[in-house]
């Protein structure tokens, strides 16, 4: 079933509450694939209804990023949520999402000032809102979300704890294609050579899994391990190499606790992302 309104969606919901039923939340820009039709699924098996939702959030990207060139596909995303097992689909047009003398801004000061924060300024303002309105538009009691875009995790955890929004935030993994890229809407970007280009970026995250495996706790050097592997494809700019705090995204020196180490890069015009979580107690 497909939703455009803010109005219908907030009667169904409230019906299936009277019922007693739990809901599940998957929010998602479309162009759908099997990154996000895991964490549907996981979804699924965890409520007793499962709303999706499809939104290309105007307010999330810069003005000289992809808005408008974002894939869209709502009838092929409909088909993959329904066979997902969703109950429904909210896919709004931004005249109902956003008033033209909105006034409000939501926005997590610290953890958004670093990683991609700092490279897309204003970007985590407009998840912040859009995820904030969303959450209040399905009340949902789980929402899922892909470690994928870790930094975004990380900044909607401590928005719903800062905000006392009454909702469990689900961190999901990372799906990848068979030969390790991440899958990724913007994956559709890429040309023939690029797509092969690309992954650069899982190898570079595998070399550093590798020196990890041998010992190696200084950032510095394994940030390096992982440039000098970028650098070996002439399709592949960083964008930043970074070794952080899972929690706070505070950039360590020695790898003694948790640490989230992210990636962008662009691949020609393209910018990707990637990263791992290491804990200290597998190794
Ligand atoms: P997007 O449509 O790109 O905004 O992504 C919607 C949700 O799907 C976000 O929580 C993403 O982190 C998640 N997601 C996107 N790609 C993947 C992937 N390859 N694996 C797991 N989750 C993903």
């Amino acid at each position: 079933m497909l939703v455009k309104e803010i109005k219908e969606l907030r009667s169904l919901i409230k019906s299936w509450k009277r019922e007693g039923l739990s809901v599940g939340f998957v929010p998602t820009m479309g162009a759908l694939h099997k990154g996000h039709e895991s964490l549907i699924k996981k979804a699924v098996l965890e409520n007793d209804k499962v709303v999706v939702s499809v939104f290309v959030n105007p307010t999330q990207f810069g003005p000289n990023e992809d808005y408008d060139s974002y894939p869209r596909d709502i009838n092929k995303d409909l088909a993959l949520c329904l066979n997902a097992g969703a109950a429904l689909v909210f896919n709004p047009e931004p005249s109902e999402m956003y008033f033209d003398n909105k006034a409000t801004t939501v926005s997590v000061s610290s953890l958004t000032s670093v990683l991609c924060g700092a490279k897309r300024p204003g970007h985590f303002d407009g998840v912040c809102l859009v995820v904030s309105k969303l959450l209040n538009i399905v009340t949902p009691d789980k929402a899922y979300f892909g470690e994928k875009d870790a930094q975004q995790v990380a900044v909607l955890k401590r928005m719903v704890r800062d905000l006392n929004i009454d909702v469990e935030i689900v961190a999901c993994s990372i799906i990848r294609e068979e030969d390790g890229l991440a899958k990724s809407s913007r994956n559709t970007y890429l040309s023939k050579d690029e797509r092969q280009a690309a992954l650069i970026l899982s190898k570079s995250l595998e070399r550093a899994k590798d020196s990890l495996k041998n010992g190696e706790r200084n950032a510095t050097k394994l940030k390096e391990v992982i440039k000098a592997e970028l650098s070996k494809e002439p399709l592949a700019k960083i964008d930043y190499v970074e070794i952080v705090d899972s929690d706070s995204l505070e950039n360590v020196e020695t790898i003694e606790k948790n640490v989230l180490i992210p990636i962008a890069v662009y691949i020609g015009k393209t910018r990707l992302i990637d990263n791992f979580t290491f804990k200290i107690y597998t190794y």
